[in-house]
C-alpha cells in the first residue's frame, strides 16, 4: 500500500510492505521513491510516526540523487511557444525558407525550415550542439580545479536520460543529460561539481557533502532552481 505524511511544508510518499522482519526499515530508492518494509503486527500510525522521525534523513537522501520526474508539457513547435535555453525562456518563431538555420535573437528563438515539421528536429539538433560546447566551456575550469585532489574525469559525455541529469561510472566517465542546456549556467557547475565530487567519494556520504561545500558553497540554490525549472 501506498501512503503518506506531511513534514514542514513537504508531502513525504511512502510505499509500506508488510513482511515477516523483526524491525521497520525505511530505503529511498535513486528514483527517490521511499519504501518502508515493517513487521507484520506494526500499525499506520506507528509507520508514520517513525518517518517522521527519520524525515530529514530521508529528505537529504531524496536530495542528493540528482533526479528529477520530468513532467515537461507536450511541445508543438510552433510560433509562439516559449522554450527555454541557458535558464531563460525565448519565444519560437518559425519561418518557412530553404536555408535552414536556428538563431537566437533578442527574445526570440528563430527557426528557419524548409517545412513546419522539420522545426523540431532543427531546433534538438542546435539544442545539442550548443551542450556540447557550452558544457565543455563550463566544465574545462571546474576540472582544473579538481585537479589539486589528483583526480581528473576520464572524458565528459553527453547521453539522454529519462530521469538524471548527471552521473559519474567507476572508471570516471562523467554523463551528462543534454537537457541541462536549458538550466542557468550555476545549476550546469553544479551538476558538473556534483559528479566531479564523485570522482573522489563514490556515494553520497558526509565526507562527499562537505567536499561539495566545499567547492559550491550555494549549492542548494542552484540545485533547488534545477528542480523547479524542469520539474
Ligand atoms: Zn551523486
Amino acid at each position: 500500500m501506498t501512503a503518506a505524511i506531511q513534514f514542514g511544508s513537504r508531502i513525504i510518499a511512502f510505499r509500506l510492505e508488510y513482511s515477516d522482519r523483526k524491525s521497520l526499515g525505511i530505503t529511498v530508492t535513486p528514483k527517490m521513491e521511499v519504501l518502508v518494509k515493517v513487521p507484520t503486527d506494526t500499525t499506520i500510525e506507528k509507520v508514520k510516526e517513525k518517518i517522521r522521525k527519520k524525515a530529514p534523513w530521508i529528505i537529504k537522501q531524496q536530495s542528493f540523487f540528482l533526479s528529477f520526474q520530468p513532467k515537461t508539457p507536450k511541445r508543438k513547435y510552433i510560433s509562439g511557444e516559449t522554450h527555454l535555453y541557458l535558464g531563460r525562456l525565448y519565444r519560437l518563431q518559425i519561418i518557412i525558407a530553404k536555408e535552414e538555420s536556428v538563431k537566437l535573437k533578442g527574445k526570440f528563438i528563430e527557426v528557419t525550415a524548409s517545412e513546419k515539421s522539420r522545426a523540431k528536429d532543427l531546433l534538438n539538433d542546435w539544442y545539442l550542439q550548443h551542450a556540447r560546447t557550452k558544457f565543455h566551456a563550463i566544465a574545462t575550469p571546474l576540472i582544473d580545479k579538481f585537479m589539486k585532489y589528483k583526480v581528473e574525469p576520464s572524458s565528459i559525455v553527453l547521453r539522454d536520460m529519462l530521469t538524471r541529469w548527471g552521473s559519474c561510472t567507476p572508471k570516471g566517465k562523467i554523463i551528462l543529460n543534454p537537457e541541462l542546456i536549458k538550466a542557468p549556467k550555476g545549476c550546469i557547475e553544479y551538476v558538473i561539481i556534483h559528479e566531479l565530487c564523485h570522482l573522489i567519494h563514490h556515494d553520497h556520504t558526509q565526507k562527499f557533502i562537505d567536499l561539495q561545500t566545499k567547492e559550491m558553497k550555494d549549492w542548494e540554490k542552484w540545485k533547488m532552481k534545477l528542480e523547479k525549472l524542469l520539474a
